[in-house]
């Protein structure tokens, strides 16, 4: 493999017709990545097919299945999903080809030769895994992602004792088909008290009793498995047998490894909930801080550590106008608020974070990653 840097590398991108492949697509055209590559589009199931045009007219897609083309790329980009890494990087691996692997999916992550990337937050453990020879740059679990967007640098400052976090998670962390069923559950539980919505002098018991009726009979449920407009889903991803659902474990297990702390790791530990957003991910957390510290001066810690962090005042009118996730949605932004001590003493931090989980959760940190590989 030739290395990336110098001449424009040769980039595979799989997995871009997908919804995380379409965020990281979107922002890699509005920052101007694809002058700085040599861009080649495949997909499992439309090879042949035209590719998208990202500036130099439209090539063919390749076929994603074809290790010998992708074999030529210096560095390839996966969304396709875990099944296809599982498959498709030890032939790659096998073949002798040593390119550079980053990947959306969870498959690789906890593999001792991956990085988990999150350059913001762990950035030094990347330049380590580069020093060390690294090629496999894997996307942290979107929730853990965005707690470290929101609370890595009070981590980095040695500041944190232990952490709960109690996660309110948005239907496209499950995916685009379960999206879409949360606005047509939104439709039918509308729909089945339209009529008395519409007349002031209605009953509110009435309108009520329409609704439960809604969630027994008429809302889908193909993709969610349960009504979660109008209600909450308190699991989140498989069920590992102790109590802990996979998502309550990663919070741990992949924030430690982001953070470069698996030798002496920090316990982070909590809930995840499920809830009716469509592709933001709220958190409230706990935090033992290791010795007492005042609310600006934790502050400052938390903003120092990225631009894109916003302090939001612990004040009723700016909580609800700028800590929501229709605040905060399709933006980079990683709003932190509802900042206070709690009453168990000094050293006890409480606060809420919203961050758009297909861009810090997803997309941003593998678009960032290939920059870095590409020295840009
Ligand atoms: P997805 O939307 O299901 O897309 C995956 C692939 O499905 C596409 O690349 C495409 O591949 C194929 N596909 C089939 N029919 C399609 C259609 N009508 N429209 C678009 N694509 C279609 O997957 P995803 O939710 O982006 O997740 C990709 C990976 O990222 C997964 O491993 C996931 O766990 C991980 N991840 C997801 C999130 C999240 O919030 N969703 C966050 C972090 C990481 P072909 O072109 O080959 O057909």
């Amino acid at each position: 493999m030739g290395e990336p840097a110098g001449a424009r590398p040769k980039v595979g991108l799989i997995g871009w017709r997908g919804m995380v492949g379409a965020v990281l697509i979107e922002r890699m055209r509005a920052e101007g990545d694809f002058a700085l590559i040599e861009p080649e589009f495949f997909s499992t199931t439309q090879a042949g097919r035209p590719a998208p045009d990202v500036g130099s007219g439209h090539g063919t897609l390749g076929n994603g299945y074809d290790l010998e083309a992708l074999a030529r790329c210096d560095i390839l980009v996966s969304c396709q999903g875990g099944d296809y890494t599982g498959k498709m990087h030890p032939q790659l691996r096998a073949a002798g080809w040593d390119g550079h692997w980053i990947d959306a999916a969870s498959a690789l992550r906890m593999n001792d030769a991956a990085v988990i990337v999150l350059d913001p937050v762990n950035r030094h453990v990347i330049d380590a895994g580069l020093a060390a020879g690294c090629r496999d740059w894997i996307g942290g679990n979107c929730t853990v992602s965005l707690m470290l967007m929101a609370f890595g640098g009070l981590f980095r400052a040695g500041l944190v004792e232990w952490m709960t976090t109690m996660t309110y998670q948005a239907a496209s962390g499950a995916g685009a088909q379960q999206m879409r069923e949360l606005l047509a559950q939104m439709g039918v539980l509308h729909a089945s008290a339209r009529g008395l919505l519409d007349d002031p002098a209605s009953a509110i018991l009435d309108i009520d009793r329409r609704a439960r009726a809604a969630f027994d009979d008429a809302m889908p449920t193909a993709a969610i498995g349960q009504p979660l407009a109008g209600s909450l889903l308190p699991w989140v991803d498989r069920d590992l047998g102790n109590g802990y659902s996979r998502e309550e474990w990663k919070a741990g297990a992949e924030g430690n490894k982001i953070l470069g702390l698996s030798g002496d790791p920090v316990p982070i530990d909590g809930l995840c909930v499920r809830v009716g957003a469509m592709r933001c991910h709220s958190q409230a957390v706990t935090i033992k801080l290791r010795r007492p510290a005042t609310l600006t001066a934790l502050e400052q810690v938390m903003a120092g550590l990225h631009p894109w962090l916003r302090i939001i005042p612990n004040e009723v009118e700016a909580t609800l106008a700028c800590l929501t996730p229709a605040a905060v949605t399709g933006t980079l932004d990683i709003a932190v608020g509802r900042i206070r001590h709690l009453a168990m003493g000094e050293d006890y931090l409480t606060a809420f974070t919203v961050g758009d989980q297909l861009l810090w959760g997803a997309a941003e940190p593998l678009r960032r990653m290939l920059r870095i590989l590409i020295g840009r």
